[in-house]
């Protein structure tokens, strides 16, 4: 059947200007990194998507290796776009990225113009595309020159397979050298893409002022710690949870008593707040008026229709923020 987006899916979403550039980002974004790949049920990835475009969603990101295996998230979204947003392309921002690991060889990994000119040219021929709205430089390349990598980046803008580029997991100096480069090139960097949660906060030393200096927007990634700034861990794993799953990349190491008290009590203090941790996780991202977009992830629709409900209430009283650094400083 013909899928129709919702009517009102504008009225929904808020939209936030991405750094100084003309584009704005709908304020919650949908990852692509779990839960699309040939491991996962195509049908489910479909309602998921068209959960999202419905509301509002309009910004999906995806990279090169997303999976599993490698290149299948891509694929989908491509087969799931051809059949069902094939005339709504030009409401939607597709974003991919290079920089890891995808084929054997010196080629097909870092930061080199040959990798990234070819790894995008097999992206658009996965997704079935013409081109990507955003490409990204996954990581950090500690050898090749930093220049090489955003010329290549330049290059691929004005070759018009990409409108926009952005950098990813740039450390602040890194960051502000890469953003220099592009600007004497004449491609503006669009974005960073960060991780940054409750958990995460290391671009708040640094990164977040250069961004906000430079009017380069930020987009962080994994928001709710890949699920564990939720509810869902708080009586043990879930069996369909990503840190129960094979291929997740959440291992359950990392779900330490120390970090479950502290769950305990952020979760706490959210429902003070009337909002359920995962909620409130999102929200205290969007506090920052530098943040464009929070990039989630969801395993299912209702989960990213829950995600959505964070959008009711984005401020937080001085007393709340206090209390939110004191539980996460224990
Ligand atoms: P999140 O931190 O949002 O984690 C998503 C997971 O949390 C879901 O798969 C689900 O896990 C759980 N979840 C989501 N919503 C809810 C909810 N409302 N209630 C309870 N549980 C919920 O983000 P991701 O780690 O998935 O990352 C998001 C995106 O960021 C990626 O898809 C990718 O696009 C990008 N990314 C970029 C990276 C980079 O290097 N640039 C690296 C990593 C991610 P479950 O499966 O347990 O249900």
């Amino acid at each position: 059947m013909t899928y129709i987006p919702a009517e009102d899916r504008y009225e929904k979403m808020q939209f936030r200007r991405c750094g100084q550039s003309g584009l704005k980002l709908p304020a919650l974004s949908l990852g692509l990194w779990h839960n699309f790949g040939h491991v996962d049920v195509l049908e489910n990835s479909r309602a998921i998507l068209k959960l999202a475009f419905d509301h509002g969603v309009t910004h999906f990101d995806l990279a090169n290796n997303y999976g599993p295996p490698p290149g299948s998230a891509e694929e989908n979204f491509g087969k799931i776009l051809k059949e069902d947003f094939k005339t709504f392309r030009d409401e939607m921002i597709i974003s991919t990225k290079a920089g890891y690991t995808m084929w054997k060889g010196p080629y097909g990994d870092w930061g080199s113009k040959k990798y990234l000119v070819s790894s995008l040219d097999q992206s658009l021929k996965r997704m079935q595309l013409d081109y990507v709205d955003i490409f990204y430089h996954h990581r950090p390349d500690p050898e090749t020159p930093i220049t090489e990598t955003m010329m290549a980046l330049d290059q691929i803008v004005k070759q018009g397979k990409a409108l926009y580029v952005g950098i990813s997991n740039y450390n602040a100096e890194q960051a502000a050298e890469a953003i220099k480069v592009l600007k004497e090139l004449g491609t503006p960097c669009l974005i960073h893409q960060p991780k940054y949660s409750m958990f995460e906060r290391w671009v708040e030393n640094g990164l977040m002022d250069i961004l906000g200096q430079q009017g380069v927007g930020c987009i962080p990634f994994s928001p709710l710690a890949q699920g564990l700034l939720t509810d869902k861990y708080l009586s043990g794993i879930p069996a369909d949870s990503r840190a129960a799953k094979a291929h997740g990349f959440l291992q359950t190491g990392q779900i330490t008593e120390s970090k479950l008290q502290q769950i305990h009590e952020l979760n706490a203090l959210a429902k003070s707040r009337g909002q359920k941790l995962a909620h409130m996780a999102l929200s205290w991202l969007l506090k920052d008026p530098r943040v464009s977009s929070v990039l989630v992830g969801a395993s299912k629709p209702e989960q990213l229709a829950d995600s959505l409900k964070c959008l009711d209430n984005i401020i937080f009283t001085e007393a709340e923020l206090q209390q939110i650094n004191e539980i996460l400083n224990r």
